[in-house]
């Protein structure tokens, strides 16, 4: 992406290599990323392997067997976690009990997410990022609670990511609060993730992401045999499941169908996981989740939160859901073996990316307009800075209506801006951006007559 500087509104300068845009690199963001290592990850997995099941309803008595024992050494690497984190990384297993539903839960039962929380340093700043994977897994009936369900990528691979993000994450301090969580009770019907969604929405946690990662380990596809271990796929919702009368007026009024604040979300990470992690490309799919099949981010959506599911780019669909076993020469069972753990590496690191570079933003651009009261062949955009504090600056974002990506970035000092650019043509967001070009989420502006 080509970077302009708008020095006034009328003067458009371009810079070839401004420090002053997200084409700028952190370098603290780049030592975090090769902090990221595959070894790290492909252990925690052979670890989580090792519970036997960690089916929902299984043994949560037992040491060694079973989601109970599985919770308990999730909790107590993120507590090693936490001595390295100056007190600020707390962790708990918030245990609450499901509801007999007669399809997938039989009877009350207690069930808990593990969560270790990064303590913002910022006590003004109440924004949150929640990042997750699920640590329960299953076989092929998703009834069976006894026999052995490795989960090694769905989803030891989304659990292991969250616990190498919590690690180094939690050595670094933020003013935004990360919350990392394995979330329980996904393949039973989602209802780790629906209990900390409806919490969070209670409590009006201000949460401005949630990265869901469910199978990010494995690149080869069962079928066609196609290896990919260069693109990540992140699912985002097209229109939001929350919508307000008055939001879908404006949504038709603006043509926003492909801007929904997880599509906004969505492009960020696009962003800068090609900028720091190197060999990999994010795949928008403009859909909330793949046919017959759904996630955790998605009691987020419900609740109207900005979420996404991060996927591999290729489902190997003998070793997702099955039970371990070789039939007519051919090995079925989500086991270590068929994993490719630099790809999770990968993943992973465009997850740290994303939340690194959220944690360190200014808070975004308010009351963001366009002027559509002229006819004319430029577009006006003006905003108020956040909290009415000076900012170091903001980039106006700018794509065809038919683009899928941002094509063009200008940065600005001030509130308001004249981009030579017809809005009858593009698509433009705002963003607060900083001096080592942390950027807020964009905001998609609204007409202003
Ligand atoms: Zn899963």
């Amino acid at each position: 992406m080509k970077t302009y500087s708008l020095c006034s509104i009328f003067i458009l300068v371009i810079f070839s290599q401004s420090v002053f845009s997200q084409t700028s690199e952190d370098p603290e963001i780049k030592k975090m990323i090769t902090e990221v290592k595959a070894e790290n990850l492909e252990a925690t997995v052979r670890k989580l392997v090792s519970f036997g099941t960690r089916h929902t309803l299984s043994d949560a008595k037992s040491k060694t067997k079973g989601i109970g024992a599985a919770q308990k050494w999730v909790q107590s690497e993120f507590e090693k976690y936490a001595l390295e984190s100056n007190g600020r990384l707390t962790t708990k297993i918030d245990y609450f009990t499901v509801k007999a539903d007669g399809k997938r839960i039989t009877a009350d039962s207690r069930v808990g997410n593990v969560m270790a929380i990064l303590e913002g340093n910022d006590p003004t700043d109440d924004r949150v990022l929640i990042v997750s994977g699920h640590l329960d897994s299953r076989v092929s009936d998703v009834m069976n609670t006894k026999s052995d369900a490795p989960g090694a990528n769905d989803d030891g691979s989304g659990v292991a990511a969250v616990m190498e993000l919590a690690k180094i994450m939690s050595k670094r301090s933020f003013p935004v609060t990360i919350v990392f969580v394995a979330v329980t009770g996904e393949e039973q019907g989602l209802y780790g993730a629906r209990h900390l969604a409806e919490f969070a929405k209670e409590n009006k946690w201000n949460i401005i992401a949630m990265l869901n990662n469910d199978m990010i380990g494995n690149s080869l596809s069962s079928g066609t045999n196609l290896r990919d271990n260069t693109q990540i796929r992140i699912f985002s919702e097209t229109i939001p499941y929350l919508e307000t009368e008055e939001e879908a007026k404006m949504r038709k009024a603006t043509n926003r169908d492909n801007d929904s604040p997880s599509r906004l979300l969505a492009r960020y990470i696009k962003t800068v996981t090609e900028q720091y992690v190197d060999q990999l490309k994010v795949k928008l799919v403009y859909r909330n989740d793949r046919f017959l099949r759904g996630g955790d981010h998605t009691p987020f959506s419900q609740n109207g939160f900005t979420a996404v599911r991060f996927c591999e780019m290729n489902e190997n669909f003998d070793h997702q859901h099955q039970d371990v076993r070789t039939e007519n020469g051919v090995k079925y069972g989500d086991l270590p073996e068929f994993m490719d753990f630099d790809y999770l590496r990968k993943n992973t690191c465009s997850n740290l990316a994303t939340l690194s570079n959220l944690a360190w933003s200014p808070k975004a651009p308010v009351n963001v307009g366009i002027e559509v009261k002229n006819l004319s062949n430029s577009s006006t955009l003006i905003w108020s800075a956040p909290e009415d504090k000076p900012s170091f600056g903001y980039q106006i974002l700018m794509r065809e209506t038919s683009s899928s990506h941002w094509e063009k970035i200008f940065f600005v000092k001030d509130t308001k801006a004249e981009i030579p650019y017809s809005k009858d043509n593009y698509f433009f967001a705002v963003q607060t951006i900083d001096s080592l070009g942390h950027a807020s989420l964009p905001v998609f502006p609204v007409p202003i007559r």
